[in-house]
Parts: structure tokens; sequence; C-alpha cells
């Protein structure tokens, strides 16, 4: 099937549907909006997503993104090296830094456990956490997956690989998925949504 559209145009509109959440008709709107603007700013857009990349790695230590070797949290002296707060992806940080309750460091997995999507530990950087925590004094993980099923899985499957290390583990209380159904969640879900139960305000 030919494209209407002259060659180059459509490979602007192909790559903009391979971005999360942009849809063919998003993806079209965009192109045409961007070459409507003018070059300077379309030209800002692509240096933008190029610098990025050129300058983004991953913290060696944690796995945040990083502009150097550390990550800003791993470079804070002031923050406490005992604690440490495993969450799935560096967007968790900003989440939980946004409450000011955490002084500690962090670890991003970079996933979760998912058998349907092929992802098993080996996958995630579980190793990576083992080792900090017999390096760096660690001595408790907060385990901060998502409150859904694959987060539910990854928690429980740290606890169970890092309890031989004598570490306190901690869950953040969390309750069934938004839009779960009871009769769907797994046990482990559902106990731990009993468990942490508290009185509904009226
Ligand atoms: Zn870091």
């Amino acid at each position: 099937m030919s494209s209407p559209y002259a060659a180059p145009v459509q490979t602007l509109i192909d790559e903009l549907g391979r971005l999360p959440g942009v849809g063919p008709k998003s993806a079209q709107r965009i192109a045409f909006y961007l070459l409507q603007v003018a070059p300077e700013d379309a030209n800002r857009l692509a240096r933008a997503v190029t610098e990025a990349k050129e300058r983004i790695t991953w913290c060696r230590r944690c796995f945040n993104i990083s502009e150097g070797e550390l990550c800003t949290f791993c470079l804070d002296e002031r923050r406490d090296a005992t604690l440490v707060c495993v969450v799935q992806d560096p967007r968790d940080i900003v989440a939980i830094e946004r409450t000011r309750e955490f002084r500690g460091r962090y670890h991003v997995l970079q996933g979760a456990i998912s058998p349907i999507h092929g992802i098993g530990p080996e996958q995630l950087r579980i190793g990576e956490l083992v080792r900090r925590i017999t390096d760096e004094g660690v001595t408790e993980v907060i385990l901060a997956t998502n409150p859904d099923i694959e987060g539910d899985a990854t928690a429980m499957y740290l606890a169970e690989r890092l309890r031989p290390l004598g570490v306190r583990i901690t869950r953040i209380a969390s309750g069934l998925p938004v839009g779960g159904d009871l009769e769907y969640a797994d046990e482990v879900t559902l106990g731990r949504a009993l468990e942490g139960r508290r009185e509904v305000d009226s």
C-alpha cells in the first residue's frame, strides 16, 4: 500500500507513531504541526532529543538516569546510604521525592518481573542490588514496586532473595490495584490488602 504522503513526511509520521501513547491520528497531527512551525522550533526539538540521548546514561550504582557516572542522589553525601528504596522506574523516584519523606538512596530495577512479557529476575537490576546491600552497609530495603500484580510479585521475589542477607525489608502500604477485580486478584495482593485495611472515611 503506497502512502499518500511524501516519503520524509511518512517517515516522520511512522517515527512519531512509535512513541508511547501516540496513535496514528496523533502522529499525523504532530507531524503536520512540525511541518508548519518555524525551522528553529523544529530544530530545537530535534536537538533536545539528540542531546538527552547523548548526555544521559544510567547511574552505575543505582541505575537511575544520570548525567555522569553517578546520579545526583548517589552523589549527595547527606542522604542515608544505609536506607535503600527499590523502585521499578526512574519516574518513581520523582514521585517519592515529591513526598519529601525519604532521605535515603534508591535502586532502580528497570522493570518488574512479568512472565507474560518474558521478563524474569535476571533481566532486572537485582544482582546489582544484592551486591550493593553487601558492599555498602545497607540496613533497610524499602520495596516500592508498583501496587499491582507484577510489582507485588517482584516485591515477594526480592523479599525472599534478600532475606538471607539479614537486612530489614519493608513494603510500602498498598491496596488492590485501581480498577482491579477482587475476583481476579491473586491471594498475595488480596492478603496484603486485607492486612493493611483501614477505616473508610465517611
Ligand atoms: Zn544513582
